[in-house]
């Protein structure tokens, strides 16, 4: 394999005279993983600290996932949907098995899980309603409909027109959401903490006006947990973590450590009203990608794990505080639950918030900076602290010479 021993450089040359330029990428490119770490074509090697983007939740290429996948792939690698497959069933009875939720419905990502929560929340409404609310600053994806849910006009430009029946609220005013719901409201979506826009957590308070509000008015409540669900905030599902019951739920990106899942699930009640032919998906429950979801589901719910995520991210969190004391000209602070974490900036680290991640890149780190306000850590949930601790003095040595 001759190709594989070209450079960065020369393959970044290579993608940018073929690949439609739709991402800011870094000038490297990913050849292997394992764990929390991946190697580039130069053979530098990172700390990931953004589990490629809050997705491979059990590191890089773990052992237990390459082993179901492959065992699959020798078996059945795709059939459609016009039969059953036993991995399907057995990981939609895992997930139904840990929540409010009876019916499970498989796609390939968090947008078209969105469209499916969006298309169930309609069809399973009274005549007539069809009005999604969603809340400034969140995030559901960038098909045409999802990406009108996302309350982040930036994501609309150039795109208009918007397809009609979604509204923004503004955050955190449960007056104004309420004064938003009408009789063709069907639906409130909202992500239990705001991942793309800065890992800004729901208070609690809210999120509860929120569920008095979906029960006052007879609408769906749907909690996108593309980012938040499967063990990134330290509970199996993000809306754990009020003790706040939804409607409907999404999921994807962990979901399948890497390859490319979605999910919506929901009551039996509500599921009720998809009959065969209301909505279909070719990839959706492929056997492959629910063999590998299979295994994420199983080590989330071994013993201890889940609330190692939660000690790991608090204990990170407690030491992104110190940092407050040590660069109070640029940091102001930490927030969010378990391994999805953000560390606040005051307007200069704002200012400098690019320059940060990317020197963090130049000295092996991969960070983000989500939502251009917060530096965003979001690492496989096998993290051990001494790679936190790595990180830290990684990122300690960046801010200095700020
Ligand atoms: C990433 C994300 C999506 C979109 O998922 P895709 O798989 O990229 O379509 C939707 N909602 C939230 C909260 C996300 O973080």
């Amino acid at each position: 394999m001759m190709e594989n021993r070209q450079s960065n450089a020369e393959w970044k040359k290579r993608a940018d005279q073929v690949i439609v330029g739709s991402y800011t990428r870094y000038p490297a490119v990913i050849v292997e993983g394992q764990g929390c770490r991946v190697k580039d074509a130069n053979g530098k090697s990172y700390l990931d600290f953004l589990a490629g983007i809050a997705v491979t939740a059990l590191g890089h290429c773990h052992p237990k996932v390459t082993a179901a996948i492959t065992e699959q792939t020798a078996k059945l690698v795709h059939i459609s949907n016009l039969w059953y497959t036993t991995p399907m069933v057995e990981l939609a009875e895992m997930l139904v098995a840990n929540c409010f939720a009876d019916k499970v419905f498989f796609c390939n990502s968090g947008a078209e899980a969105n469209e499916a929560a969006i298309k169930m929340a309609r069809i399973a409404s009274a005549e007539g309603r069809y009005k999604i609310i969603s809340l400034e600053g969140s995030f559901h994806g960038r098909t045409l409909a999802t990406v009108a849910a996302t309350g982040q006009p930036r994501f609309h430009k150039g795109f208009e027109p918007m397809p009609a029946g979604f509204v923004c609220a503004p955050f955190g005013d449960l007056d104004a959401l309420e004064k938003m719901v009408d009789d063709e409201t069907c639906a409130i979506i909202c992500e239990a903490i705001q991942g793309e826009s800065g890992v800004r957590p729901m208070p609690q308070e809210y999120i509860e006006g929120i569920r008095a509000l979906c029960d006052k008015y007879g609408i769906f409540l749907i909690f996108d947990e593309v980012q938040t669900g499967m063990g990134r905030i330290g509970h199996l599902f993000g809306h754990e973590y009020f003790g706040v019951t939804p409607d409907i739920i999404t999921l994807a990106k962990a979901l399948a450590n890497g390859l490319p899942a979605g999910a919506m699930l929901t009551t039996d009640k509500i599921a009720a009203k998809m009959v065969p032919g209301s909505h279909a998906s070719t990839f959706g429950g492929n056997p492959i990608v629910c063999a590998a979801g299979i295994v994420v589901v199983k080590e989330l719910l071994s013993e201890g794990f889940l609330e190692d995520v939660r000690d790991k991210g608090a204990w990170m969190m407690k030491r992104l505080e110190d940092f407050v004391q040590r660069f109070p000209d640029l940091i102001t602070g930490s927030r969010g639950s378990g391994l999805l974490v953000g560390a606040t900036l005051t307007e200069k680290g704002i200012e400098h918030g690019a320059e940060i991640v990317n020197r963090m890149f130049e000295n092996g780190v991969l960070i983000n900076f989500a939502g251009g306000k917060v530096l965003r850590f979001a690492p496989p949930l096998i993290v051990t602290r001494d790679e936190i601790d790595e990180m830290l003095n990684v990122l300690g040595e960046v801010l200095s010479k700020i």
